[in-house]
């Protein structure tokens, strides 16, 4: 198995390259160069399985041989263990046929833990394996660095630095981050905004001299090993709910479309799917391409679901090359089109992604509104972005008989905001959780200036 870019042009990766990449050198994305496939007896076996087994044999045919399997057993085994439920992504019932998949029970309570507790070891193990070190940096307005943190934190081959605007971030976000007293993480508030982190860490990655040779690494959503963890869970919950013997049907609250491209990914497994739902909020790309096929770029606006809160999905790439019939000539041309001017997918191409997907915006009074309804009718919490999934999911399903799975990708107490807007008291951290108001914090402000950041990075990597 080898990993082919999106655009045509760059050289085919091992596993191993591919992981420690991020984006391919023609501009594209890597996926694999063939879907591995699972039979529907392979399905029926899964049945009953610990999640971390399932997830060893979803991500084997992946990993290529590359990792010998007692090693990948024990990295997908530490990965989610640190899950505060057993069942680590546990399927809840919402009514007759419609279930939320909560994917927030991860160190952060968010969906992105599933990815980058895995990413975060296997970069550690390739990294032990050439007797090398990296450097990861990032910038966060607040909600995403969190995760990347947590899941480097034991990992003795990596030194993460994390930039966030000084004083722009909510309080339980900061602290996710800068509670975790690890000698390889650094906390670092930037005065100014998010853009100017932003930035910095893009010019970092754009020239690296200032390393001296150290490789730097991007943990960001491109990254072939996030959408590979994330397939897992579809399959997990396809299974638990019939499949291979019935279809599922899947709503994804989306942004830079990693979480739904994984679906889509299962679905070319074998995973016998009859549709999915992207939900968006009023950052609307996705769906105005799907529905209108208006395939363009909107000034960023900001939502009640800031982790949804983009331009331009990165990863609709991957799907667009499915789209394209692995045409990665054409990807191209229409990607340089759409970075320039308003454009749109050509009709063969689209007809076949609406064979499958369907899609829904949701604006801000909406998501309020659908807080308040979906308690009031099944006592459960919704945080903002699992608000988009449950509305969009109600709205546009193909049918009732087929189970609705909405994936949860927060726990409300991270966006307890937005739950109080729409009226209710406040969330309570979770249990283990309780104390993070109380914990000790580190973190370094800096000013907004490329070469302290840079050097602040070159002084304190081990
Ligand atoms: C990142 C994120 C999303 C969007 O996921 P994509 O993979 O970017 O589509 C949705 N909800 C939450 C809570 C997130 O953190």
């Amino acid at each position: 198995m080898r990993y082919i870019s999106t655009r045509g042009q760059a050289p085919a990766l091992s596993f191993e390259d591919v992981v420690l990449t991020g984006m391919a050198s023609d501009g594209g994305l890597y996926v694999p160069e063939q879907i591995p496939q699972l039979s529907r007896d392979d399905l029926a076996a899964m049945a009953g399985l610990s999640y971390a087994e399932i997830a060893f044999q979803v991500m084997k045919p992946f990993v290529n041989g590359e990792i010998d399997d007692d090693t990948f057993r024990q990295i997908v085994t530490e990965a989610y263990a640190t899950f505060s439920h057993d069942a680590v992504v546990p399927l809840n019932q919402l009514d007759a046929n419609h279930f939320l998949l909560e994917l927030f029970h991860g160190p952060t309570l968010a969906f992105k833990d599933v990815a980058l507790q895995l990413l975060g070891r296997l970069l550690d193990h390739f990294l032990q394996k050439r007797g090398e070190r990296a450097v990861i940096m990032g910038a966060t307005s607040g909600d995403t660095g969190s995760a990347a943190i947590e899941g480097c934190r034991h990992c003795d081959n990596l030194d993460i630095f994390i930039l966030h605007p000084h004083n722009r971030v909510s309080e339980v976000q900061r602290r996710q981050m800068t509670s975790v007293l690890a000698d390889n993480v650094f906390n670092v508030a930037i005065e100014g905004n998010f853009d100017d982190a932003q930035a910095m860490v893009k010019a970092s990655f754009a020239d690296q001299a200032f390393l001296n040779g150290t490789r730097l690494v991007a943990v960001n959503s491109i990254n072939w090993a996030r959408i590979m963890a994330q397939i897992v869970y579809y399959v997990a919950a396809g299974v638990a709910l019939g499949a291979p013997h019935r279809q599922v049907s899947f709503c994804v609250p989306s942004a830079n479309f990693g979480n739904v491209f994984a679906g889509y990914m299962a679905y070319r497994m074998g995973l016998p799917v009859k549709q999915f739902i992207i939900a968006t909020n009023a950052n609307d790309i996705l769906h105005r391409t799907l529905a209108a096929n208006d395939f363009s770029k909107q000034a960023l606006k900001e939502t009640l679901a800031p982790s949804m809160d983009i331009v331009v999905s990165s990863n609709f790439e991957r799907l667009l090359f499915e789209a394209y019939g692995r045409d990665g000539q054409a990807v191209s041309e229409l990607l340089e089109r759409f970075q320039a001017e308003p454009t749109a997918l050509g009709e063969a191409p689209l007809e076949r992604l609406r064979s499958l997907f369907a899609s829904h915006s949701v604006d801000d009074a909406t998501i309020l509104e659908v807080i308040r309804e979906a308690h009031h009718r099944t006592k459960e919490l919704l945080d903002p972005h699992t608000a988009t999934g449950y509305r969009a999911a109600e709205r546009a399903r193909a049918d009732v008989e087929t189970p609705m799975i909405t994936l949860a990708t927060a726990h409300p107490a991270k966006f307890a905001e937005a739950v109080v807007k729409a009226g209710f008291p406040g969330v309570p951290l979770p249990p283990h959780m309780d104390d993070l108001l109380e914990r000790e914090e580190r973190y370094s402000v800096l000013p907004a200036e490329l070469d302290k950041v840079q050097a602040f990075v070159a002084d304190n990597r081990r």
